[in-house]
């Protein structure tokens, strides 16, 4: 755990939601480089000015049913 978000993890998180897709933990990771274990805080960070919907449905990048998230 690297204990610190920064800016650029947050804009790379953001840019891949941006299109509207829902994208597991995983496929987030895969795309944006950003540790996985860090993906979740930079959400959570995100979801203090954005709206993020959690759920479990199906990833669009991996088609798998798994909790993703996505801009509401
Ligand atoms: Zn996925």
């Amino acid at each position: 755990m690297r204990g610190r978000i920064s800016a650029a993890d947050t804009g790379l998180i953001s840019a891949v939601l941006a299109g509207g897709d829902a994208l597991c933990l995983e496929c987030i990771t895969k795309k944006t480089g950003v540790p996985i274990s860090d993906v979740e805080s930079v959400l959570a960070r995100i979801g203090k000015t954005l709206r993020i919907e959690r759920g479990r449905f199906l990833c669009r990048n991996c088609l798998t049913r798994r909790t993703v998230f996505r801009f509401a």
